[in-house]
């Protein structure tokens, strides 16, 4: 008998976590970090602690109170065994943000990861690039231990090696996938972590969908009762097609368990075109500098960019940790450089990134010498670089989500600050005494609009719905009646 539970994530936006089980084998649907509920308690300078493992998240109630993480992230003072133990199989993660995958490397060792090869190379991108932090170490980590004589605070040794999670990857990888996979940047290998065969009891499906970031990817599980999840999705991106395909598909599913973003939403829906197209328009009039701020591996967005800068005329200047991304994606890079930003010690992936790329690497002096010659994709925390680029005048182009919480609106009221020392046009925020608001067309959303999702579930046409990653249940009940549920069998 199936069961489907969601442990987090049902009335947020992120922090999914959905548990679903039969004939004792269980599998995660996504492993997610709830922002909201971290929003609560933390922020940019008080953070968990690395050294405490999984002692604080339990606090916290930010992950489920089960027996299911890594021996080596439990600290002598968290009695892990008085928590029920889960059988987990897998954790199929959907897509690369991290209020689906920022908690996955918590599980067990022994639990593999099911996503996409494109999924897996972000992730590995992150982890890559990133400082040491237990929400990108899905796919490698070192072992922590007891620190000296204290068995409450983890440590990892310096010099120990990295252990590899196993990852099944939903296609077989690409050369170059299999390539980067193993490679530890600044030199060295890892073994061989990936593998083809199916971890699990019965058979599953993996489907790409369209969403704001590349390699989203929903599932069907042929359970005894089968299961279609979503993941984020839209219709309005360049890969709107591969979400209508996946209704169909979903039609062989009873349960649906859908993402409800934007559920009762009236607001327009604005498409990835249209945003291309408002934005060609402005790099097109430009005669200084122009900056575009999109929201961080939305590649999508970034590969428009590139393509309007080289239309005219103009080449697209990405951070050391976009090349990076890139790169490993197998993005076209023609016609794009490389922003040399000023560092003191280089970590060995930048190290990497500026031997490889040196032949596309800019200064900024040579920003400054000809701004014109560039489209600089840039975004709040890069505005320290234009100090040392410093030309007035200019256009921003703001083309990313609005904000939504009181910690990114601060950030946008000092964005603002910025674009005034620097002497910018503004376009996509609009600023009316204090307040300032994103101006609707300059950004398309990565979640299906309420019409869509009302089109989508009648193609599917499930038995039972079970709505996740919505602040709008209600909007489920008005449309669909008795089928919406918060979970099956349990
Ligand atoms: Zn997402």
């Amino acid at each position: 008998m199936t069961s489907i539970r969601v442990l987090d994530g049902l009335n947020t936006v992120g922090g999914t976590k959905i548990y679903v089980e039969e004939f004792g084998t269980g599998v995660f649907l996504d492993f997610g970090m709830n922002f909201e509920l971290h929003g609560r308690y933390y922020d940019e300078f008080l953070r968990e602690r690395v050294t405490r493992g999984v002692h604080d998240l339990l606090k916290l109630g930010l992950i489920p109170e089960f027996n299911i993480y890594r021996k080596d992230l439990i600290p002598a003072d968290v009695h892990i065994h008085e928590y029920q133990s889960l059988p987990v199989g897998a954790v199929f993660i959907t897509h690369a943000h991290l209020d689906h995958c920022g908690y996955a490397g918590l599980l067990r060792g022994d639990v593999p990861l099911i996503a996409s090869p494109t999924t897996l190379t972000i992730m590995k991108t992150m982890r890559d690039t990133g400082k040491s932090d237990i929400t990108i170490e899905a796919l490698y980590y070192k072992v922590r231990s007891a620190a000296g004589d204290n068995p409450r605070v983890l440590c990892a040794p310096k010099k120990a090696v990295f252990t590899t999670r196993a990852v099944v990857p939903t296609e077989p990888p690409a050369p170059c996938h299999k390539e980067f996979w193993k490679v530890l940047p600044g030199g060295g290998e890892m073994e061989e972590f990936w593998r083809l065969e199916n971890p699990l009891p019965f058979e599953w499906e993996a489907h790409p969908v369209d969403h704001s970031i590349y390699g989203a990817t929903a599932y069907i599980l042929w359970t005894e009762t089968p299961i279609a999840y979503t993941g984020d999705m839209r219709t309005q991106g360049k890969n709107g097609d591969l979400t209508w395909a996946f209704a169909k598909r979903a039609r062989s599913a009873s349960v649906l368990i859908v993402e409800g973003t934007r559920a009762g939403d009236e607001r327009e829906t604005v498409s990835e075109r249209e945003v291309e197209e408002r934005c060609r328009a402005v790099v097109e009039e430009a005669d200084g500098l122009v900056i575009a701020d999109f929201g961080a591996r939305n590649f999508e967005r970034l590969e428009t960019f590139r393509d309007i800068a080289a239309r005219a005329g103009r080449r697209l200047v990405v951070t050391e940790k976009d090349i990076y991304a890139m790169d490993a994606l197998g993005i076209d890079l023609r016609g794009v450089a490389v922003y040399r930003e000023l560092r003191g010690r280089e970590d060995r992936w930048v190290r990497d990134v500026r031997s490889r790329f040196r032949h596309i690497m800019v200064d900024p002096l040579e920003i400054r010498a000809n701004p014109s010659a560039y489209v600089l994709a840039f975004s709040y925390y890069d505005m320290k670089n234009l100090l040392d680029i410093d030309v007035r005048g200019g256009d921003y182009i703001y083309s990313a989500t609005e904000p939504f919480n009181e910690e990114m609106y601060l950030d946008i009221k000092k964005l603002v600050e910025w674009i005034r020392l620097f002497e910018l046009r503004l376009h996509g925020l609009v600023v009316e005494g204090g307040d300032i608001k994103a101006e609707r067309g300059w950004h398309a959303s990565g979640h299906i609009s309420p019409e869509d999702l009302v089109r989508f579930v009648e193609i599917a046409d499930p038995d039972v719905i079970i709505p996740v990653h919505t602040k709008n249940r209600e909007w489920f009940r008005e449309m669909f009646g008795e089928r919406v549920r918060e979970g099956f069998g349990a």
